[in-house]
């Protein structure tokens, strides 16, 4: 004869690891009663009967279940000395569902079943409480009626509001035990009427019922809805369990009380016992806010005994769950009871200072105390963040382009923003339709920047990003309107010395100013940060463009540079004359002068940085955007013509009037007046500035393109103007060699943007020999470098074997190449169509965030391979953006890549990823 199934499983016998069978509640319950945690008796029905029962042709419960079930509630009985319904002495118990999934969208709790009009009185004289009684009665009929017999809420509320009404309470706690006693009979009356039977009132008879209703509760709407949602298979969980529980109460007197607690703060990770408790009360009290629960410390003060065990059992949940627990518990008449445990929710510092302390303690590993942290979760650590306690409403939604928070006066252009921010100390924050280099300035001053366009991989974001400022990109509800200095949003508007606020972790936009909390990087964080660097494969270097940059980035733990910008150092307000005199020069001659102005500054540029990084290499890239990008904006140059135009008119006939009446300023002449003519009287100098501004416009308009970023850039421009490239190349060794001749060690590294073909690295490599040959001998010293290129066309991974004859390294730029992969504009698709995109999941991702490992990552596994098939040593990392992405780098991992490179403030989330995608790599 086979066994009969065995569907019941009492806490003492149910295995806690088996959350399929049992569920993830009741597996938790059996696996805390057999650690010996203090949990009141009870018993579990599992999962495989819910789906026998749900099988069965009349909807009754499979044979041996409830025979199984009576069993266990004698064993209850005999445990708790109470009986099921016997009136003198009734033994109740609570009901939960509970799947191998936690899931919201299943059957409510049900309390105190077992409860009818004897049994009430056994316990009104054991409480010695009526009103207490008739409340839990009534409380006990609605949710029974409601989650077991589908009686509608609705119905039970309206006897509600007529008793209240003639009692004239204003509150529920101002109902006596009559009224509670009367709405407990209506509320019979109400499930007698809608469901044409009595209300149950035999204990076993309710206890069947609520099993059913639970059991059916799996294929109900809300949970069908909820696993539909969020892709529950049934491999991951297949009809849910009942957990039956002796009801225990810490409304019993002064002797009795209820709690919630955590392991250790989830604040701040304290080891120490942390939460809140109520004497006298039942869970909901301290929950509904209406007494004000006290700190656990206090317990050991009122009640000496159980704070004793309430701290034995926080070492028992630690060192069996190893990891921080958040659990209940509940007192009654000075027994301790654990009714609930699971894993503590913390924020980053917290879990970052559990893992470090609990690995001390020798409850993990290092390897488990990495993988307890989120990467992500670390730019808490990081970056401000708005207090949680003041926020209000957002006004506009953009893109969240570089995390953390600031509040500031709004400022509409980057003149004002450093006059503001750096001159006179205010908080700024720069707004724009999008930025330019030539508004790096204003970067400086800002302490956050917000643009109604552009997309994660815009100018704005990427300098943000780098600078570790908060950044919102691209929100289009907002219309910027620089002449008048304000901005529209909604129906609102608001002008420059407005306060606004931006959360650049989520992309929203507040009006008037939210106090934000600073960061804090630990040593904590530092220790965990070092154990990640053993774990890693994978090196973190920075993108960084400044010295500045490059300091953040070693303080984070960068070990070099894998991305210098120099078009970035290209911008500083002395310089960007200089820069534009370059481009402007009509003949090869007067481009060297400026050139040669130039030379000096990049050389303190690069010495500055390699010095920052000593002994770590430092890439830098060849010029790489349009140049046209440096010239003034083309319609404003328009615009200036005539108004200058104006200007000269005006000026022919106040210096007229003037040299008859003296008279120098008129407010008229004050209104047209604009930056570099405010006080300008002289028509001469008036008609010199209109030929400028009139070349300039021919010039721009002759360096125009339709498709820039597609256009005259990167190695084009350095083929088409030799010079300027052996400028950059000039300065780089020259810079190396002065360090070398000051005892350091530095590794020199040039990149070049944009490459297609080996024939543009032949040339550029050309001109690196030549001026390298120069500078060793001028300087009588070797100079150490290598020569690379950035892999960033299609062209470029197809034809990876031929590049690495000349390139000793590969550096995936997968901003561009994404671009290239996808043929999306970078500038326009994060806020033109991804969203919906992304909405609509025809694309899981936004590429340009997180690395589309299926196209692009295909790409650059066979530009890995190829360019390893030429030259097996060949240094291969990735620095567009996605290089600071948790996901991508887990790509990156596989792929096989020597190295991430990411702005300096993302350097600690790479390096915690980075050991992620090893372990996780090496357990595979
Ligand atoms: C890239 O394309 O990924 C890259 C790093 O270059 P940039 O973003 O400067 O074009
Ligand atoms: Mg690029």
């Amino acid at each position: 004869m086979t066994e009969p199934t065995k569907w019941v499983f009492a806490f003492e016998e149910g295995d806690g690891k088996d959350k399929k069978l049992l569920g993830g509640k009741g597996a938790n319950l059996c696996e805390m009663t057999q650690i010996g945690l203090n949990v009141p008796p009870g018993f579990v029905i599992s999962t495989e009967a819910c789906l026998a029962y749900l099988d069965m042709p009349d909807r009754s419960l499979p044979p041996g279940v409830m025979d199984q079930v009576h069993e266990q509630m004698a064993a209850l009985e005999r445990k708790t000395g109470k009986g099921f319904g016997d009136p003198d002495n009734p033994l109740l118990v609570s009901v939960r569902s509970g799947s191998a999934m936690s899931m919201p969208g299943m059957m409510d709790t049900i309390l105190n079943l077992g409860l009818n009009e004897d049994t009430l009185q056994g316990e009104i004289k054991a409480t010695g409480d009526s009103r207490f009684g008739y409340d839990s009665y009534r409380r006990f009929i609605q949710l029974f009626g409601k989650v077991a017999l589908g009686v509608p809420d609705e119905l039970f509320d309206r006897e509600f509001e007529v008793v209240k009404e003639h009692a004239h309470a204003k509150q529920d706690v101002d109902l006596s035990a009559n009224d509670l006693k009367e709405i407990s009979e209506r509320f019979l009356k109400v499930v007698e009427e809608h469901t044409g039977k009595p209300f149950p009132s035999d204990p076993m008879q309710q206890l069947e019922i609520a099993v059913k209703a639970v059991f059916n509760s799996w294929m109900g709407k809300r949970a069908v809805d909820y696993r539909n949602q969020f892709h529950i298979t049934p491999e991951m969980a297949n009809g849910t369990a009942v957990n039956v529980c002796t009801m225990v109460f810490g409304n019993r007197g002064d002797d009795s009380a209820t709690g919630v607690g955590f392991t250790r703060n989830p604040g701040t990770g304290e080891n120490e016992l942390y939460g809140e408790y109520l004497i006298n009360a039942q869970g909901e009290d301290v929950v509904a806010g209406i007494r004000t629960p006290k700190p656990l410390a206090r317990l050991s003060v009122e009640m000496p005994e159980m704070g004793r065990q309430l701290g034995e059992l926080r070492d028992k949940l630690e060192s069996h769950y190893r990891e921080v627990q958040d659990f209940e518990f509940t007192i009654e008449r000075g027994v301790l009871y654990c009714l609930q445990t699971r894993n503590g929710k913390m924020n980053a510092a917290a879990m970052v200072r559990t893992s470090v302390e609990m690995e001390k303690q020798g409850y993990i590993t290092k390897d488990q105390a990495l993988q307890r942290v989120e990467p992500i979760s670390l730019e808490q650590m990081l970056f401000p963040r708005l207090d949680p306690n003041a926020k209000t409403a957002p006004v506009a939604e953009g893109l969240p382009a570089s995390p953390g928070a600031a509040a500031g006066i709004a400022v509409f252009d980057a003149d004002r923003a450093e006059q503001l921010g750096k001159d006179l100390g205010q908080d700024v924050i720069l707004v724009r339709e999008e930025t330019k280099p030539e508004d790096i300035h204003g970067f400086f001053a800002a302490k956050g920047i917000l643009t109604s366009r552009g997309g994660k991989t815009s100018h704005a974001a990427v300098v943000a990003r780098g600078m570790g400022k908060p950044c919102v990109a691209g929100a289009e509800g907002i219309s910027v309107d620089v002449t008048r200095r304000e901005a529209m949003v909604g129906g609102t508007t608001f002008k420059e010395g407005d306060l606004i606020t931006i959360d650049g972790s989520n992309g929203y936009v507040y009006i008037g100013a939210i106090p934000t909390v600073d960061p804090e990087f630990t040593t904590e964080l530092s220790t965990l940060l070092e154990w990640a660097d053993e774990a890693s494969r994978l090196e973190v270097l920075a993108n960084a463009d400044t010295p500045d940059d490059a300091r953040l980035a070693r303080k984070y733990g960068a070990n070099g540079i894998g991305l210098a910008r120099t078009e970035r150092m290209f911008n500083a307000v002395e310089r960007l004359p200089i820069v534009i005199e370059m481009i402007v020069a009509e003949t090869p001659e007067q481009r060297q002068e400026a050139l040669n102005e130039l030379l000096p500054l990049q050389r303190k540029d690069f010495r500055e940085l390699f010095e920052v990084m000593a002994p770590h290499p430092v890439t830098i890239r060849l010029l790489d955007p349009p140049i046209h990008e440096f010239l003034p904006d083309e319609h404003q140059l328009e615009r200036d013509l005539a108004d200058l135009h104006v200007l000269a008119q005006t000026t022919r006939g106040m210096t007229a009037l003037a040299g008859t009446m003296g008279l120098l300023h008129t407010p008229e002449n004050e209104r047209i007046a604009f930056d570099d003519l405010r006080h300008v009287m002289d028509p001469m100098m008036v008609e010199e500035a209109i030929a400028k501004k009139t070349t300039m416009l021919r010039k721009v308009r002759s360096l125009h393109e339709t498709n820039p970023m597609l256009g005259h850039r990167g190695v084009r421009l350095g083929i088409s103007f030799p010079e300027i490239y052996k400028m950059q190349i000039r300065a780089i060794l020259e810079a190396g060699a002065e360090c070398v001749a000051a005892g350091m060690d530095v590794q020199p590294q040039i990149k070049v943007p944009q490459v297609c073909t080996k024939q543009e690295l032949l040339r550029v490599k050309s001109y690196v020999d030549e001026i390298h040959a120069e500078v060793e001998a001028a300087y009588g010293r070797k100079v150490p470098f290598k020569f690379g290129t950035m892999i960033e066309v299609v062209r470029a991974c197809m034809r990876a074997e031929s590049l690495a004859e000349e390139a000793e390294f590969f550096s995936f730029g997968t901003n561009d190449l994404t671009q290239a992969v996808f043929s999306f504009s970078r500038e326009d698709a994060e806020n033109k169509f991804l969203p919906l995109y992304n909405r609509s999941h025809i694309l899981q991702d936004n590429p340009f965030e997180v690395l589309d490992v299926k196209g692009a990552g295909k790409l650059m596994k066979l530009a890995v391979d190829w360019g390893r098939a030429t030259r097996p040593d060949i240094h291969v990392g990735i620095c567009g953006e996605h290089g600071g992405h948790p996901a991508s780098i887990s790509f990156c991992d596989e792929a096989g890549l020597d190295y991430v490179s990411c702005s300096g403030p993302r350097v600690p989330v790479a390096r915690l990823a980075a050991a992620h995608a090893a372990l996780a790599h090496k357990a595979e």
